[in-house]
């Protein structure tokens, strides 16, 4: 777009949202392109900041008939660059965070698009009720950004992940339209359940800008363990142990190796609650919704039993809200800590639940033996699959050199997910950072029904483009 068109462009933006909140001066704009870690420098005309659906519909069809891209965007807390615009407009969703009735018989919230989490989690307590989606950066992120990323977090295995937890949606479409999909129905067989089809869209089909959400009874008690172990493969033993003598009440099951936890106290002011090392460390919480529950007796029968059967070599109970939170973060502070070792290259993958331990085992035998001073760190959500196995540069090797194996090391881990029939993003998604890979290793069926979707919502290919698919 030449220099006066833009101007223009700009000119009926500011006509529909006023001047404050269309931004276009460079450094201005630079909160909105630059992706978190630094790692994502996106380009865009302007960053505007509308204040509901109607004006979004207005700015996307002037951006339809200009053929000027869209790029949502909620928090900017994303992990694959998915929010990071390539050109064109960004439309920034933080105008838009009215919490509006929360329905404790219906077990329903309805919320506008940009309303962080933890405003959600908020409006739930304070109607006595419960929204389970928990991850670290709940200060910043939206409810927006959450159902296009389908986020997890680490209450999956009890709640499900977001698109367990959407009712309903309101959708921008990439014409204009407005889709009135708010329902608040635990029920509802009548055709296709086209909000499934924006849930993990990674803003690619339109502008979620609001939602109903489920909320839940609250918890009236809960209690947190930490655990030492001897391997992922005692790790898997363990959780089906738990599992099966928990139940429901298992919410949380995260396991994480001991060269993850010795950064965390290296570099986070993390204290090692054992005075012998572990080989693999599980962190366990049971909750319940119900007043009638003894989970001390329960928490102490789970680990009585597997300490007796040498499943778990050492465990302690948080004592306090305050001892539980110091053990979560130990988890937590996993990913920043890792900064502090040099070059890291990381894997967001699933597998099925009983094939983790042979993945973690595999994987770390090949990059060993791919880098044999290679420094591994397999953490996260054993309770549903999903592994970040992050990768720490060698000591002694340049973080350059390192992070020049990241196709290499890619293709090794990748391959592997692939054939224990796993995935190759299970959590963060796909943004930019995996559009490659997305191609490399889906088949051509789940592609060629990929792109018919695109281009059936988004003919003009102006919403989030390089994003997921090309
Ligand atoms: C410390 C930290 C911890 C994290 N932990 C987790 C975790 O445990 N689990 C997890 O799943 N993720 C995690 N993440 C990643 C990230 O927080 C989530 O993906 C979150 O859901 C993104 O929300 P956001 O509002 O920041 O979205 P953004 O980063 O702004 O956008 C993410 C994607 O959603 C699209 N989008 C945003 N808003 C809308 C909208 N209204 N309509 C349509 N598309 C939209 C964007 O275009 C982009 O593709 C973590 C990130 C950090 C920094």
């Amino acid at each position: 777009m030449d220099a006066d068109k833009a101007a223009d462009f700009i000119r009926q933006l500011i006509e529909l949202v006023g001047s404050d909140h269309v931004i276009s001066d460079v450094q201005d704009k630079q909160a909105y392109l630059l992706e978190n870690r630094g790692l994502y420098q996106g380009e865009a005309l302007a960053v505007v900041k509308p204040s509901n659906a109607l004006e979004i519909s207005q700015i996307v069809t002037l951006c339809r008939i200009a053929n000027v891209p869209v790029s949502p965007q909620g928090g900017n807390t994303g992990l694959v660059g998915g929010q990071t615009p390539k050109s064109g407009l960004v439309i920034s969703l933080t105008r838009m965070h009215k919490i509006y009735d929360a329905d404790a018989v219906n077990g329903s919230i309805t919320v506008e698009a940009g309303a962080t989490l933890q405003m959600v989690q908020d409006a739930a307590r304070e109607s006595g009720c419960l929204f389970p989606l928990s991850l670290a950066s709940e200060g910043t992120c939206q409810i927006g950004g959450n159902i296009a990323s389908n986020a997890g977090g680490t209450a999956v295995l009890r709640y499900g992940n977001m698109r367990n937890l959407v009712l309903g949606l309101e959708v921008v479409l990439p014409d204009g339209r407005i889709w009135n999909g708010l329902r608040a129905l635990h029920k509802d067989n009548a055709g296709y359940d086209l909000k499934q089809l924006f849930i993990g869209s990674e803003g690619t089909l339109g502008i979620i800008t609001r939602a109903v959400l489920k909320i839940y009874p609250a918890v009236k008690s809960s209690m947190t363990a930490f655990t030492g172990l001897d391997s992922p493969e005692a790790a898997l033993e363990f959780f089906l142990h738990t599992k099966n003598q928990a139940g429901e009440m298992l919410s949380a099951f995260e396991i994480m190796p001991r060269f993850g936890l010795e950064m965390v106290v290296r570099h986070m002011g993390g204290i090692d609650p054992f005075e012998t090392p572990y080989p693999f460390y599980a962190l366990i919480d049971l909750s319940s919704t119900s007043q009638f529950i003894d989970l001390t007796l329960s928490m102490e029968h789970v680990l009585e039993t597997a300490l007796n059967k040498n499943l778990v070599l050492n465990a302690v109970i948080a004592s306090s809200q305050m001892q539980a939170d110091k053990l979560w973060s130990l988890r937590e502070n996993m990913s920043w800590a890792q900064k502090y070792e040099g070059g890291s290259i990381k894997h967001d993958v699933s597998v099925p639940i009983s094939k983790i331990a042979d993945f973690i085992t595999q994987a770390t035998l090949l990059c060993q033996s791919a880098m044999p001073d290679i420094r591994v760190c397999a953490f996260g959500h054993m309770g549903d699959g999903n592994i970040h196995f992050n990768l720490s540069q060698p000591v002694t090797m340049e973080k350059s050199v390192f992070l020049s194996h990241w196709a290499q090391l890619n293709r090794i881990i990748h391959d592997l997910v692939v054939s224990l029939n796993g995935s190759i993003a299970a959590e963060h998604g796909i943004g930019q950072l995996k559009v490659d890979e997305l191609a490399h290793y889906k088949d051509d069926i789940s592609l060629d029904l990929m792109r018919s979707i695109k281009a059936a919502i988004d003919p003009s290919k102006i919403m989030n483009p390089g994003k997921i698919i090309n």
